[in-house]
């Protein structure tokens, strides 16, 4: 990569960090869906292991750190984020059981069979869902549990104009019956599959956005990367009103065979 790409690709990070860290989270989600999901798991101590990988500022940490017994450990590539996150453990006086770290998911700090349980909401996407379940069962105890969102298709078929869409954005999108599958391979027994409520993506995820993008593009004003970025914001939003019966966020939760 040379010298002037690396320092466009380091401002759209900025740019991108500074646009998303205003929110309490950065993906589709609310504090029900976290605790409905936690509900299917059983396995939790006060000296469990959890992880909760790509984080964000820690929306869906908290929630997890409130609702359940255990240690957990939040992971973001992005270091403002992971500040945000334990700036607000402390505040809610958690810092003792929650910590941040900057790091990859495709580069865990954990040695095998060490966690009792891996969060992800919005996030495995980056490492892409398969890879992702393969790569990170080794990490689990047998009979830890995973639970992940992931994008995913409601129905077999759809409008062009969002299967293009997607296509472009995430190739990885697929059916719910066909992420079970995968999960099952991956070595895990499919416990709960459930679908976020649209108000995850409208009221909790795009309406936070749509009342500082005007903010934001006056701020960034003439330029094309912040410009850009917000027409993709804007395509999305769009989209998903026009076609979110089609897709939307499902939780995958499984336990380690
Ligand atoms: N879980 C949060 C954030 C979801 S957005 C929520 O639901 O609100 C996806 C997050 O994954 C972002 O915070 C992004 O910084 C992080 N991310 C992207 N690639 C990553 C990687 N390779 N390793 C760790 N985190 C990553």
């Amino acid at each position: 990569m040379s010298e002037e790409n690396k320092n466009i690709n380091d401002f759209d990070f900025d740019l991108i960090c500074a646009y998303f860290s205003q929110f309490e989270r950065q993906g589709p989600g609310s504090p029900e869906v976290t605790i409905k999901a936690l509900s299917f798991i059983d396995n939790l101590k006060p000296e469990s292991k959890i992880v909760d990988i790509g984080s964000g500022t820690g929306g869906q940490t908290m929630i997890l750190a409130q609702n359940a017994p255990g240690h957990i450990t939040a992971i973001d590539l992005f270091p403002k984020f992971i500040d945000q996150l334990n700036i607000q453990a402390a505040k809610l006086h958690l810092q003792d059981r929650v910590k941040g770290i900057a790091g990859s998911m495709e580069n865990l700090p954990f040695q095998e069979e060490e966690l009792d349980l891996i969060w992800s909401q919005g996030a495995i996407y980056n490492i892409g869902f398969e890879k992702g379940l393969k790569e990170w069962n080794k990490f689990l105890k047998t009979g830890g549990y995973l639970a992940v969102t992931e994008a995913s298709w409601f129905t077999e078929k759809r409008p062009k104009e969002i299967q293009d869409y997607w296509d472009n954005a995430y190739t990885e999108i697929d059916t719910i019956p066909n992420k079970v599958a995968q999960l099952q391979k991956a070595g895990y027994i499919p416990v709960a599959i459930f679908t976020l409520p649209e108000t995850c993506w409208t009221d909790n995820y795009y309406v936070p956005q749509s009342k500082v993008i005007e903010d934001f593009l006056k701020k960034h004003k003439g330029n094309p990367t912040a410009e850009g970025f917000i027409d993709e914001i804007k395509k999305e939003i769009r989209f998903y009103s026009q076609y979110k019966e089609y897709y939307g966020y499902v939780f995958y939760i499984g336990k380690k065979i």
